[in-house]
């Protein structure tokens, strides 16, 4: 495990691979001194250049990193300037195999938030090879698709219980069966109908 110290350098360093202008914390020499000791940078003219290990290890950091924002945006409803803020803290906490279940739960979203390029993991390519579907929500779905609900992207505990009364489960089966003049759809053998405003708010993975 690396330290969460030097783990911010690799990612500074990396983002500023694909970004020239993305800013670079201030960096401590002795947190410096330890990551070229450690193989993960070495220093021209006094300037840290990431190593190959640097580069492997900083891809990492902020693939953890964009993967935390979206969680929190997506999942956990949390507002963008706090979510930057919030990620910091929570990429230090997803670790190796969990970030690849959280990018499977978001569908392998392709951005951050802030539009930057989420590096690829395991479960993207095997999600490619698989046809598997990026997670949508159902007011995006084809008359007759089906799926497995994802996750519910809202916080309105009257929304929630209305989600959950019709079954509306992380799991659960469905089967968008009509689009207008309102969602209508299936779980098991019920039928029911929600507005826009509900239907995009559930996310779903869907099949082809
Ligand atoms: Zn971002
Ligand atoms: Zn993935």
């Amino acid at each position: 495990m690396i330290d969460a110290k030097i783990e911010e350098i690799l990612e500074d360093l990396f983002a500023r691979e694909s970004e020239p202008t993305h800013p670079i914390r201030s960096m401590n020499t002795d947190v410096l001194a330890a990551a070229a000791e450690q193989g993960f940078v070495r220093l021209e003219n006094g300037l840290p250049v990431l190593t190959r290990k640097g580069l492997e290890a900083g891809e990492k950091v902020v693939r953890r990193h964009r993967l935390a924002e979206c969680l929190l945006r997506d999942i956990l409803q949390v507002p963008d300037a706090e979510a930057e803020e919030d990620a910091c803290h929570f990429e230090h906490l997803l670790r190796p195999g969990l970030e690849d279940r959280v990018c499977t739960l978001l569908g392998h979203p392709l951005t951050c938030p802030h539009g930057r390029t989420i590096p690829r993991g395991e479960c993207c390519r095997s999600a490619a090879r698989d046809h598997v579907r990026e997670v949508g929500p159902l007011c995006d779905g084809r008359a007759g698709q089906s799926g497995v609900v994802a996750y519910l992207s809202t916080r309105d505990s009257r929304e929630i219980q209305k989600l959950m009364a019709m079954g509306i489960l992380p799991g659960s089966d469905i089967r968008l069966t009509r689009l207008f003049p309102s969602y209508i759809f299936a779980i098991g053998h019920s039928q029911f109908t929600v507005d826009h405003t509900l239907a995009e708010k559930i996310f779903v993975h869907w099949r082809d």
